[in-house]
């Protein structure tokens, strides 16, 4: 889908890259066309930022539009998540401790997410385990010496954040989430 822009780990990171470089937020291609460039076209508020107090909240999404096609589309950052209230951060946290056998009360007592929210979170990682185990594999063959559920995943996510790991497949043209 090419929604997400690699390499943005923090909220802070955001806003200090939008001000600065906020080039680097600019598709190189419509997403619905393919014309090159779109334009800049304002913002998009979100609240992103889930700490008890929120200090980056609003947090700004830039939208750009295509002159071609006459759509426009946003760009995320990728420590937050498309359609996601929580982060990535978060969910990475949550899905590890679930992996060490916490329990589903436990870990969402520690980091927020309801025990409903932490399932489900784990249910679509397995879901989407063999294609996105498959993709980020053609990009890094080694990885597949661990191939089986959840070790896969252990694993990768002690190499890169699950937010980058995301990116990746999104920039592949992969469904996120
Ligand atoms: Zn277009």
């Amino acid at each position: 889908m090419k929604r997400i822009v690699a390499g943005i780990l923090s909220l802070q990171q955001h806003r200090e890259t939008l001000a600065q470089y906020p080039e680097r937020y600019r598709p190189e291609h419509c997403p619905h066309c393919g014309s090159g460039h779109p334009w800049h076209h304002g913002h998009y508020e979100r609240k992103a930022d889930r700490s008890p107090r929120g200090p980056e909240n609003p947090v700004w999404i830039p939208r750009f539009y295509c002159r071609r096609c006459r759509h426009t589309c946003s760009r995320l950052p990728s420590c937050v998540a498309p359609r996601r209230w929580y982060g990535w951060a978060i969910q990475q946290c949550v899905l590890l401790y679930l992996w060490l056998s916490f329990s589903l009360s436990f870990t969402s007592l520690r980091f927020g997410p309801s025990r409903d929210t932490c399932r489900r979170w784990l249910r679509w990682l397995k879901g989407r385990h063999p294609l996105w185990q498959f993709r980020l594999c053609t990009d890094h063959p080694h990885w597949g010496r661990t191939p089986g559920w959840p070790e896969f995943w252990v694993e990768v996510l002690d190499r890169q954040p699950l937010s980058e790991l995301v990116a990746w497949l999104d920039s592949h043209d992969a469904t996120v989430p």
